[in-house]
Parts: C-alpha cells; sequence; structure tokens
C-alpha cells in the first residue's frame, strides 16, 4: 500500500485536530478489537500489551461479557439509585463476597472510587475514631497515582500531574513507598488511614520490599488506621491472584476497584469494605447519578462470576512466570531492569539507547502496541487471554527493537 493511500495519518491528524492535547497517544488508529488483538483502520493487527491500562483484563469483547452487555441494553439501562433494579444485589453480593467484605459501595471511575475511600476513611475518623473536628490526615506515598480530581492531585508527586491545579486539598502526608519506618513515624493520633497501591502501576510497576504490605497491615491495625488498598490496576487477576495484597497474605479494611471491574465494556469501580467503615455512610452523604447502574451491574457481576472461576489468576500466574523468564533474559542486551508479578512487568530502557516512547513506536511498527510511562520505562500489561505464542511474540519484537 502506497503511504498516502492509507487513512491513518488523516485519523491521527483529525484527532488531533479536536481535542484538547492531555494525551500524546502513539500514531495508530484502532477500529476494532478480539481478544488480545487490535485492527487498525488501515487493516494492520497489532498484538495489545497494555490491555486499556489493565481495563481490558479479560480481553476485548470476552462474549460472556459482551452477552451480558447485550441483554441488559434490551432490558434496562438506568434507573438512578433513588429506584432499585434486578441487577443491583447479585452485583453487590457478588462482589462483596470476592472481596471477603460485608458491602459494597459502586461508583464509575478508579478516581471516584478513591474520593469515596477518602471521603468514608475521614467520616470514619470523625465518627470512630474520635478525630478532632477538621484534623484527620491521611498518609500516603511518593509516586502514587490514584486519578486525577483536584483532591488526588493534591498529594501526587508528579509535577506534571500536580503543577497549577492549587490550591490544594490538605490532609495527607506523603512518604517514600516500600519504606516502613518512615510510614509509622507518619502516623499520628489524628491519621485517620494509610492509602497505598500494592503495586505501584503508573510509577512503573513497582513492587514494594517483602515484608512492607504486612508491616503496613500490622501498624494500621495497631495504631487504629484504616488500610486502603488501591487495587483498581493491580486487582482482578492481574498480578496472578484476585488481589495484590495477597501475595504477602495480607487483607486491607477496604479495597478500591475499578478498570477492569468494567469489562472494558463500561466504567465501574467499586469500595469494599466491612459495615463498621463503610456503615458510616448515611442517605444524601454520597452518591453517583451512574454508580451501580444497571448495564454496569449486568456486566461488572458476569466479571466477577469469570474472575471466582480462579481461571484468569491462573493464567496471569503461569503465563506471567513465562513472560518475566522472556524479558529477564533482555537484562544486559538493552534492558536495565524488570519488576512486576503475573502478567504485568515495568521495563527499564537503557536509556542510552533510546527513550521509552521510541520502543514503543518500533514496538508498534513491529505490531505491538504498549506505553511508556515515565522516560524509558514501558509497561506491558497484556489481557489475560494472550496465549504462550503471543507472549513469546511479544517478547521477540520486544528484543527485536532493542537490538536496533
Ligand atoms: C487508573 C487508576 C486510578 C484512576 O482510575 P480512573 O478510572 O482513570 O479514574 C486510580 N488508581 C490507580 C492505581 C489506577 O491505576
Amino acid at each position: 500500500m502506497i503511504e498516502d493511500k492509507l487513512r491513518t495519518p488523516g485519523a491521527v491528524r483529525d484527532a488531533e485536530r479536536w481535542t484538547a492535547h492531555n494525551y500524546h497517544p502513539l500514531p495508530v488508529v484502532i477500529s476494532s478489537a478480539e481478544g488480545a488483538w487490535l485492527t487498525d483502520v488501515d487493516g494492520r493487527r497489532y498484538l495489545d500489551c497494555l490491555a486499556g491500562y489493565s481495563a481490558l483484563n479479560f480481553g476485548h469483547r470476552h462474549p460472556e461479557l459482551i452477552r451480558a452487555a447485550h441483554e441488559q441494553l434490551d432490558r434496562l439501562t438506568l434507573t438512578s439509585r433513588a429506584f432499585i433494579h434486578d441487577q443491583f444485589a447479585d452485583f453487590c453480593r457478588e462482589l462483596a463476597q470476592l472481596c471477603g467484605k460485608d458491602l459494597v459501595l459502586p461508583m464509575n471511575t478508579g478516581a471516584e472510587a478513591v474520593e469515596t475511600g477518602i471521603k468514608v476513611a475521614r467520616k470514619w475518623g470523625y465518627q470512630v475514631k474520635g478525630v478532632a473536628p477538621g484534623q484527620a490526615n491521611i498518609v500516603v506515598a511518593e509516586g502514587n497515582f490514584h486519578g486525577r480530581t483536584t483532591t488526588i492531585v493534591s498529594f501526587s508527586t508528579d509535577e506534571d500531574a500536580r503543577a497549577d491545579f492549587g490550591p490544594y486539598t490538605p490532609g495527607f502526608t506523603v512518604v517514600p513507598y516500600g519504606d516502613l519506618d518512615a510510614l509509622t513515624a507518619a502516623i499520628d493520633e489524628n491519621t485517620v488511614a494509610v492509602l497505598l497501591e500494592p503495586i505501584q502501576g503508573e510509577q512503573g510497576v513497582v513492587v514494594p520490599p517483602e515484608g512492607y504490605l504486612p508491616g503496613v497491615r500490622r501498624v494500621c491495625t495497631e495504631r487504629n488506621v484504616l488500610f486502603i488498598a488501591d487495587e483498581i490496576q493491580s486487582g482482578l487477576g492481574r498480578t496472578g491472584a484476585t488481589f495484590a495484597c495477597e501475595h504477602e497474605g495480607v487483607v486491607p479494611d477496604m479495597y478500591l476497584l475499578g478498570k477492569a471491574l468494567g469489562g472494558g465494556i463500561v466504567p465501574v469501580s467499586a469500595v469494599a469494605a466491612d459495615a463498621a467503615v463503610l456503615g458510616v455512610l448515611k442517605p444524601g452523604q454520597h452518591g453517583s447519578t451512574f454508580g451501580g447502574n444497571p448495564l454496569a451491574c449486568a456486566v461488572a457481576t458476569e466479571v466477577v462470576r469469570l474472575l471466582a472461576t480462579g481461571e484468569f489468576q491462573r493464567r496471569s500466574a503461569e503465563l506471567g512466570a513465562r513472560l518475566h523468564a522472556g524479558l529477564q533474559a533482555l537484562v544486559g542486551k538493552g534492558l536495565l531492569a524488570v519488576r512486576g508479578r503475573g502478567l504485568w512487568a515495568g521495563l527499564d530502557i537503557d536509556p542510552a539507547l533510546m527513550s521509552g516512547r521510541e520502543a514503543c513506536e518500533r514496538l508498534m511498527e513491529r505490531g505491538v502496541l504498549a506505553k511508556d510511562t515515565h522516560g524509558s520505562t514501558i509497561r506491558l500489561a497484556p489481557p489475560l487471554v494472550i496465549t504462550e505464542e503471543e507472549i513469546d511474540h511479544a517478547v521477540a519484537q520486544l528484543a527485536a527493537v532493542l537490538a536496533g
């Protein structure tokens, strides 16, 4: 095909013309997808190694999820929470049981789940712990990513995410990630919660030192502080377990879930916690017009059922071992380091070779889509339906890119 017959360049230009430039996407225009594969407007196929930042853990258009969505579209899509609909109880019960918690509070985006967690923790602090009015603080980690609202960016340590969006919401203390002594020292009598990602995805799939999460759990219990685990990216099968906290045998007081919960079809997020915590909310104190809508519940219930089989967690663990073995073999051959768990990897490319962006552009030319995060770091998070052969293919393409 000669270059000027391709639809992609014009489609890329059009997309840039009509949108705020709050993203810097790869110059590829996708028009359809199935499983782990994407097809662009020119008919070229790509292996998806990002999976919508883990929103597509079950792959594109998983048949069970699409069936649930179609069936629900034909019956009922929205009631608002002013009325109860027939998909609501199943979703809340099955998700609560998956989490081992009493209650669930559904929202839409991940950032809303985080905001919900912050609000619940503060109210719990005042009403249950007895913190003096207006004094609650929450301990968070350097390098965190919890979303984009004004309160959440207030405690981001990423200048791009934070600068010029002030005045900032007070009440957060930032400590180095993985440093239990620093976290312990930051907790005072007004601390209501510790909010952490059990693995920092956006930061480059940073796994904390062994023993850190159990240590956080212990300190939180001793000091009567809620441990809030943001499992929006790490949860729901991504790391080879339902929750990343499980790898260290840790149960947080509150799970924040999102991304894959919507099956890559609709935005669905949720907070799961016991009644002693979520029970502090009373009618009128929190809510969302679309949160817990019938379409979202129908899809997310099917997501919970897929997870309840354990198949996806098992795939992630087994295929993840293969992915990591393949990537480790490239350390010293263009990669400086590889981190991660299950089908989730952060790769540091030797910056002398190329930037993360450049590597992703070259991977794209070879039919593999991944996304750089900071500088020379790339994150790989393929759908959990990816096969052994496809993993080997992705690793081979990366090896070829690194070899120049
Ligand atoms: C993506 C993400 C969020 C925010 O989710 P949105 O749906 O984009 O608002 C929060 N926390 C973590 C760990 C995430 O990866």
